[in-house]
């Protein structure tokens, strides 16, 4: 079969569907459709959980059993456009001006799954029907939002059905600026704390008849801001602590409030887990003293997969295709590759990522060709080892 796919035209289709989280918008059936007319068995996977919306997935399979299978994930869901009249461009037109590709997902990351497909048609196309192993994709709905009914039900369909990954390319936009500057080989870890300080309401003139909850507050904070986490370690950047807000609302200046609320986001590297962040958070907290609550929510754990042999595919088909050498990074904000690392070593490189989620989300045409080269010459070297048969 030599059907080629054009990943210009695909991504700009992609970018039509408004997929804004939780929404679909016909993105998944437009690309099941570009799938199966290059060969690939699709199945829809749709998963529901109390308090979450239900999110439709893709996972898309070509070739033989037995032999292994080169699995690209992403996503189809885009966040929201933000202040749509700052937009210079309809963000779901798709609109192609000066040799860049406008839109909602452009970047993050419709370009990126059409530049896969591309690659894998043109695979196909050169393997005669006759592939060394199995490509597939495993397309989520949900990475944007909650991430409950997204990648991790669909792992557990795959495990459950007995079917295997053996190498995963994540097509999340890895590269700050410019396409070819870096290969994410792991995340940080990401945990949001939410503080609630209770004292004694009171008069500011009797202090001695009340609690103060800020000033508890403002010294719990104090503990957890003054030292820096750690300096950081061979793959990872130091962890970080950042205060996101403090509330009181307290509208009297004679008023001691009852309570004082704070939020925290710690991104933190493999020098940390979840759980001993927490310890260490209530030490300190109890050290303060005094009536509060902590609920913490860890929405991923720190990961690396060692560089290694998807790295090193990985890095030699950007160079060979930009004469670039791509660094190893681990910096940015947590993606689906942190429920795929438990099943096989997962890496990531897509577009520059340089406009996404912002206004004028844009990516150069000439970088969605050059990613196209980049993934079929990941494909190659993957399978060049493996005999057609
Ligand atoms: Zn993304």
């Amino acid at each position: 079969m030599t059907i080629a796919i054009d990943p210009v035209e695909l991504a700009r289709d992609l970018i039509r569907c408004p997929s804004v989280t939780p929404a679909d918008a016909g993105a998944l059936d437009l690309l099941q459709r570009a799938l199966e007319r290059i060969g690939f068995a699709c199945h829809r996977l749709k998963f529901s959980a109390p308090g979450t919306p239900d999110v439709d997935n893709l996972y898309a399979r070509i070739g033989r059993d037995g032999g292994r299978n080169f699995c690209f994930a992403g996503h189809t869901d885009v966040v929201p456009v933000g202040d749509r009249a700052a937009w210079s461009a309809d963000p779901f037109a798709g609109e192609l001006r000066h040799g860049q590709l406008f839109g909602r997902g452009a970047a993050d990351m419709k370009g990126a799954i059409a530049a896969f497909v591309a690659a894998a048609a043109r695979f196909i196309a050169r393997c005669n029907g006759e592939l060394p192993g199995a490509i597939s994709l495993l397309i989520t709905g949900d990475e944007e939002g909650p991430a409950i009914n997204g990648t991790k039900p669909v792992l557990e369909w795959l495990r459950a059905r007995g079917e295997r990954l053996d190498a995963c390319l994540v097509g999340e936009p890895t590269n700050p600026t410019r396409l070819g500057e870096m290969i994410k080989i792991g995340r940080r870890g990401s945990l949001t704390g939410h503080l609630d300080v209770r004292g004694v309401q009171g008069h500011t003139a009797y202090p001695q008849l009340a609690d103060n909850p800020i000033h508890r507050l403002i010294k719990m904070l104090t503990r957890i801001t003054e030292r820096p986490l750690d300096d950081g370690t061979v793959h990872f950047q130091p962890s970080t602590l950042q205060i996101s807000t403090i509330d009181v609302g307290n509208p009297a200046s004679n008023v001691i409030p009852a309570e004082a609320r704070a939020t925290f986001n710690i991104r933190f590297n493999d020098r940390h887990s979840g759980k001993a962040l927490e310890r260490w958070l209530r030490a300190e907290f109890d050290a303060v003293g005094g009536g509060y609550d902590l609920k913490i929510d860890v929405s991923g754990e720190s990961f690396l997969t060692p560089p290694g042999p998807l790295s090193d595919l990985i890095a030699r088909a950007v160079e060979q295709v930009l004469g670039v050498k791509p660094a190893l990074g681990t910096t940015g904000g947590t993606s689906d590759a942190r429920f795929i690392k438990d099943h096989c070593p997962v890496a990531e490189f897509g577009l520059a990522g340089a406009t996404m989620h912002k206004v004028d989300e844009r990516v150069p045409v000439a970088d969605i060709l050059a990613l196209v080269d980049i993934y079929a010459a990941v494909l190659d070297g993957y399978f060049a080892d493996e005999a057609p048969r």
